[in-house]
């Protein structure tokens, strides 16, 4: 593809850009458990009218665009509200739960940079089902992640794994409002009292039910503290594009006080340009997530969001009942708000998806990793309400298929070298090899995902992550 020379009709590119979705994830059907959260098409209006209204403001500047200031001022006192904050809780409006959460390490190290210097090497504590982004947040930041295990039937944090776990370098807990794995919150109460105890600070992760959570304890669902009502939480992340149905591109970062908040915010006045101060990570950027959450949150309200729960939770019972009367499949820990986890140890987890899959469903895989074996998640929706009974009955079918299927075995020659991997040997070459052995083109996307997902799963994490790198570099232009 190079730029046109002239450029194209308006229909031809919208025909064009249609076109290139149709083998997209199908979410409008309602059967899709995952990425999308979808309030239907009159929130939808809304949210892309208040969006393309702001497509053009530039966050960069508050002072060019006090529209944007007053908006996120608005949406971080709703949400400290929402979370029983008081007047001192403040926060910021970015992009995402990952760049709320590299705000809250880099507030967290920053700030022990500043009180306790003799802290070089800062760990953080994140138990085995914190979220990715803490990693790539770790990563980015040079802040040591030490994980610890969660309970193997709760999968909640450990929270005595976690005080054996502190040690002088030790900047920050994690706790998971839920986890997004298994769906349970973690003992944050707990936490809060061990981060009190040794004056470090405790990022409460409500990324996926920091604005639902509220919800389900109103109708009267045993939800666990996990807000500013715990004393000892010093920073919570709440997505606002996951469960209060905003446009991606929407999350906000809370944190107990300004004196906290103070470590976030960045300035830079040495260079010949404009005066940098940025509040979150990017600087430039559109006013339209902003304004669509701001849009979505006044248009569904406080009776809309509760309704919207009863559902949820109404439709996660059901499921979890329905799993439950099958037999050959297990759920992982118990759903404390509306994403379930389970699996099987008689049928094969990744053919059933695929299986699913062909039936026109989307449910998605987890690997394997220390206590939590390899499994389904689902992350339930208003959309979603009305299939749950066809969903089971597919489901129940699925698994009979799956186990009255032989067993389709991964090449005899794929297997033997997988359980012999000598890490060091493995260059990109041999993963380009494995991945061929396995059926797959390095240039296109895969269609059954079963194979690929029973390779990595046989791999170490360490890997799994080389070989996502080789693979990823080698589709991406
Ligand atoms: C989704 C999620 C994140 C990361 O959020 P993104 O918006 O995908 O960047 C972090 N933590 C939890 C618990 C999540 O569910």
């Amino acid at each position: 593809m190079k730029i046109p020379k002239n450029g194209m009709s308006k229909e031809k590119i919208f025909n064009q850009l249609e076109s290139f979705r149709t083998n997209d994830l199908d979410w409008r059907s309602g059967r899709a458990f995952g990425y999308i959260f979808d309030p239907g098409p009159e929130v939808l209006g809304i949210s892309k009218e208040a969006y393309s209204l702001f497509l053009t403001e530039n966050g960069l500047d508050f002072t060019a665009f006090p529209s944007l200031l007053r908006l996120e001022n608005e949406l971080v006192d709703m949400a400290r509200k929402h979370l029983h904050g008081d007047e001192q809780v403040v926060g910021n409006f970015t992009s995402g739960g990952t760049e709320s959460i590299i705000l809250a390490v880099k507030t967290a190290r920053d700030y022990f940079r500043a009180k306790r210097p003799e802290i070089k090497e800062p760990e953080m504590i994140l138990p085995t089902t914190g979220h990715a982004a803490f990693h790539k947040a770790a990563h980015y930041l040079q802040v040591k992640v030490v994980q610890t295990p969660v309970d193997p039937i709760t999968f909640k944090a450990d929270v005595k794994a976690v005080r054996d776990a502190i040690t002088h370098n030790t900047i920050l807990l994690v706790g998971s409002a839920p986890s997004y794995a298994h769906g349970v919150v973690d003992p944050i109460r707990a936490l809060g009292e061990l981060a009190l105890e040794k004056g470090i600070l405790l990022h409460s992760d409500a990324c996926m039910g920091g604005f639902m959570l509220p919800y389900f304890r109103r109708l009267g669902a045993p939800v666990p503290d996990f807000d500013f009502s715990v004393p000892g939480v010093s920073s919570l992340s709440v997505d606002l594009h996951k469960y209060a149905y905003a446009a991606k591109g929407a999350s906000l970062i809370l944190y107990r006080n300004k004196d906290l908040r103070k470590y976030q915010i960045f300035a830079c006045s040495r260079w010949a340009g404009y005066t940098v101060v940025n509040n979150a990570v990017q600087s430039s950027k559109s006013g339209g997530p902003m304004a669509a959450a701001w849009a979505v949150i006044n248009f569904i309200g406080d009776d809309g969001y509760l309704e919207f729960a009863r559902r949820k939770l109404e439709a996660t019972r059901r499921v979890v009942e329905g799993i439950e009367k099958i037999p050959e499949l297990r759920l992982l820990g118990r759903p404390e708000m509306c994403l379930v986890a389970f699996t099987s140890d008689m049928v094969n987890v990744f053919h059933l998806i695929d299986d699913m899959n062909d039936k026109g469903w989307y449910i998605q895989p987890a690997l394997s990793f220390d206590n939590s074996q390899q499994h389904i998640h689902m992350s339930i929706n208003v959309s979603n309400v009305k299939w749950i009974d066809k969903f089971l009955s597919d489901l129940e079918d699925s698994v009979h298929q799956v186990l009255n299927r032989k067993a389709e075995e991964l090449p005899a020659g794929l297997q033997q070298a997988l359980t012999s991997l000598d890490p060091s040997a493995m260059t990109g070459e041999v993963f380009s090899r494995m991945l061929q052995m396995a059926g797959i083109n390095g240039t296109e996307l895969p269609r059954k995902m079963a194979d690929i997902n029973e390779i990595l799963n046989m791999l170490s994490p360490e890997l799994r992550e080389r070989l996502l790198v080789e693979y990823v570099n080698n589709l991406f232009c």
